[in-house]
């Protein structure tokens, strides 16, 4: 159904590429079945002997999704993708599909705090190890993947956004054999394209930038086709994380603008760090620019301010006006994460506890509103918050 147009085309051109379907539809059908009938014994036969590729039952397999996945593998520039039922299946999935009791998994500081519980919770007590180092450590220490099977990277991480040197990292993987995985929720193909650099895996959240319509629950992994082969065989068949076919319909409509969705966000990214670095009542921006580490060329819309200390979080949090607050990110609507309620959540010891996250710290993710809008009532909070002496 959905061909990749042939050609040298940039990603808002392949993103727009028509999927020609019946009729001359312009967008491709919800294949909403759970399986496909076959003609004849011959036919049937074919397929289970892996003769023919025909879609068989759409745990591994569906029309629909393959539109999505194609897209996905066309904007990271890779040879195939496979979709999922989230962004944490899409890790669970992927990391299970090449792992084995015994080996080692080196992860980035400040990862996402269901990857780092699924590490320590699920994987550990299975008998594979999982250490965390800093950004710096994995550009700056040649041998620290020695041994490594996998190395499991966010470039930028969650809530500081250290952003990393992808191709440094990627050499120093080869040379030791260690599989490099990265998540690129954050900067989406539009602004960093990992395969490119010589990371073996991407992977995303494809509830945030990709869908961008905060309607969607979703995964995809991209990579070479020997590798998106295993984890489709090992663990979407075996662990059934299916990505449902309506689900990825609504997120082939989202790719559709993902180019204009990324601009706009970055416009008023570009916005709000220079207007918070001059703000008196904020101490610290975390947002990696354009060209700060190779490969990476824009900025999202998902940033990390510091309050000064005379700035009372909850007074601020309730004076905002546009901003909503919530997890997740990645939508039409902009949101604030303070990084205490996090701090304070119930249960084990979680991510941003184990790394050391300031209490000060306030996430942003940045909408499609007026950016002169958010700014002003963003800072109208901020000055009616502070306990001014
Ligand atoms: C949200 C998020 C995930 C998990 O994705 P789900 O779709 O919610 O399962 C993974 N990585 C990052 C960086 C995220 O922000």
């Amino acid at each position: 159904m959905t061909e990749r147009p042939d050609g040298d085309f940039s990603i808002d051109t392949l993103l727009a590429a028509v999927a020609v379907g019946a009729g001359g539809a312009v967008v491709p059908p919800i294949v909403q079945t759970s399986l496909f009938s076959f003609d004849n014994y011959k036919a049937f036969e074919d397929r289970m002997a892996g003769r023919s590729d025909d879609p068989l039952y759409t745990r591994v397999q569906n029309p629909t999704v393959a539109a999505f996945e194609n897209m996905v593998a066309g904007a990271e520039e890779g040879e195939a993708a496979v979709g999922f039922a989230s962004g944490m299946a899409a890790i669970s999935s992927t990391v299970l599909a090449l792992v084995k009791p015994g080996d080692r998994i080196a992860c980035v500081e400040h990862v996402y705090p269901d990857a780092y519980r699924f590490f320590e919770r699920l994987l550990r007590p299975f008998g594979v190890d999982v250490s965390y180092h800093p950004v710096d450590d994995f550009e700056n220490d040649p041998d620290l993947l020695a041994g490594v099977k996998i190395a499991y990277l966010e470039s930028p991480n969650t809530v500081v956004f250290q952003a990393m040197n992808l191709p440094k990292v990627a050499a120093h993987a080869k040379r030791h054999g260690a599989l490099t995985v990265i998540d690129n929720s954050w900067a989406t193909p539009v602004f960093q394209r990992p395969l490119t650099l010589g990371v073996d895996i991407v992977l995303h959240s494809a509830s945030k930038y990709l869908s961008g319509h905060s309607d969607t629950v979703a995964g995809v992994v991209v990579a070479n086709a020997e590798l998106i082969g295993r984890i489709r065989d090992l663990s979407l068949s075996l662990l059934g994380g299916k990505l449902a076919p309506f689900e990825a319909f609504l997120l082939t409509r989202g790719l559709r603008t993902l180019g204009a969705r990324m601009r706009q966000h970055q416009s008023t990214a570009d916005r709000f760090v220079d207007n918070l670095s001059a703000h008196a009542l904020v101490r610290n921006v975390l947002s990696p620019g354009p060209n700060s580490v190779p490969g990476l060329t824009g900025r999202s819309g998902l940033l990390s301010v510091e309050l000064d200390e005379s700035v009372s979080i909850p007074d601020f949090a309730d004076a905002l006006k546009l901003f909503r607050l919530g997890v997740s990110w990645g939508g039409f609507e902009s949101l604030v994460l303070p990084a205490q309620i996090a701090l304070n959540q119930a249960g084990e010891e979680n991510s941003l506890q184990h790394f050391g996250v300031s209490g000060r710290i306030v996430r942003l993710s940045l909408g499609l509103e007026d950016p002169r809008d958010l700014w002003a009532d963003f800072d109208a909070a901020l000055n009616l918050s502070a306990n001014r002496k």
